[in-house]
């Protein structure tokens, strides 16, 4: 019988990836999604995808418990995969205590969801990379301790370690995955790498003349969201339920990702990049560089894109974009 998952944050970048894999392994995927004011559902990375019409959207919010056990009971998922969060690092300055609700205090929401309705069910957590913030290690494992250093991390810790506490004290299937930067085409205009894809598609068009940037020194392991998405749903095809730090093991400079947008388009970024501090951060995270060797043990997952690849690929999808002025 076709296994059923449910995805908070199908609407976003990865939502939309994972649900396109899961469909093609024959699952039901049912899609937690907001209500909004604008008529119908925000479907436009689905309809990238074209899957739009395979998956079921229901209402939910990540703040509202009684929704979200409805949604449990109703849909009895074997798989839950908790996506959904305020998931930009800056806005989580200008909205502590919205991050906190919604990052935070949603994944117990959704465990919670879980535990009454569905205690059988196996459940993935978004955890991220910026936990380790301020790195106390210069490679970042399962074992390297955190320390963050934004309301956007500080909340994340806290969905963790809520996800490690619900599988050791009620013995559920909770794993979490320490997922590195991903990226993708569907990655949201404010992250810095489809800023810079779009931006450069849009100055190779001629609609734009200057990109403007913020820290060109920051290191990140940047992987593709496509790849990312393959280690969520093998985490849940373990027996034993555990957490994972999920990157390339590769990092490199905001200024050197800039650079290979750049190049791809036969322009030099030095007449084009300008240094604005409105994107500085109050405090930043320098550089991240994930080890990824459990989950290639245990998982035997690798990712297989490159950052240089998935940067080609982002500029080529913004350049189709903005000559079609498609979302
Ligand atoms: P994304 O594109 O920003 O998507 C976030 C999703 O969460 C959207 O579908 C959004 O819905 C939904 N959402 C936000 N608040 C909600 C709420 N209160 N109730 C229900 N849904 C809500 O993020 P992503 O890049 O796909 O990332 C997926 C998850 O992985 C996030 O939890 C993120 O923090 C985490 N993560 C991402 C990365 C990365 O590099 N991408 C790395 C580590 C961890 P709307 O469409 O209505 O806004
Ligand atoms: P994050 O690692 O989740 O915060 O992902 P982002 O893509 O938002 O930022 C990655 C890094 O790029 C951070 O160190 C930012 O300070 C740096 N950065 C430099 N310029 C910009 C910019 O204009 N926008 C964003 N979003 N980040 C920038």
């Amino acid at each position: 019988m076709a296994k059923t998952a449910v995805i908070t944050g199908i609407t976003g970048q990865d939502g939309a990836y994972l649900a396109q894999f899961l469909l093609t392994k024959g699952y039901n995927v049912v899609g937690v999604a907001r209500r909004s004011s604008h008529y119908g559902v925000a479907t436009h990375r689905l309809d990238w995808l074209g899957i739009s019409n395979d998956v079921t959207i229901v209402d939910g919010d990540l703040l509202d418990l009684g929704g979200l056990c409805r949604i449990i009971k109703e849909y009895k998922p074997d798989e839950i995969y908790n996506l959904a969060a305020q998931s930009f690092v800056k806005t989580s300055w200008e909205q502590p205590a919205l991050t906190a609700q919604a990052t935070g205090v949603g994944v117990v929401n959704v465990l919670e969801a879980m535990r009454l309705e569905a205690p059988n069910a196996r459940f993935y957590q978004a955890s991220s990379s910026e936990m380790y913030g301020l790195i106390q290690e210069d490679r970042q494992s399962e074992k390297t301790p955190f320390y963050p250093r934004s309301p956007y991390a500080a909340a994340k810790l806290f969905g963790h370690w809520m996800t490690v506490n619900f599988r050791e004290s009620f013995g559920l299937h909770c794993s979490s995955g320490i997922l590195f930067n991903h990226e993708s085409p569907l990655r949201g205009r404010e992250f810095v790498t489809r800023k810079v894809t779009d931006g450069v598609a849009k100055i190779a068009l001629g609609l734009t003349d200057e990109l403007r940037l913020g820290n060109m020194d920051a290191k990140r392991d940047w992987g593709h969201a496509k790849d990312y998405v393959r280690a969520m749903w093998l985490m849940l095809q373990q027996t034993v339920p555990d957490d994972y730090v999920v990157a390339t093991g590769v990092t490199c400079t905001v200024r050197s990702m800039v650079e290979v947008a750049f190049r791809h388009v036969g322009l030099d970024p030095d007449q084009y990049v300008k240094i604005d501090q409105a994107f500085f951060r109050p405090a930043e995270v320098d550089v991240l560089l994930g080890n990824p060797e459990k989950a290639q043990k245990t998982l035997g997952w690798t990712a297989e894109i490159s950052m240089e690849e998935m940067i080609k690929e982002m500029v080529d999808a913004d350049l189709q974009r903005n000559k079609s002025n498609l979302p």
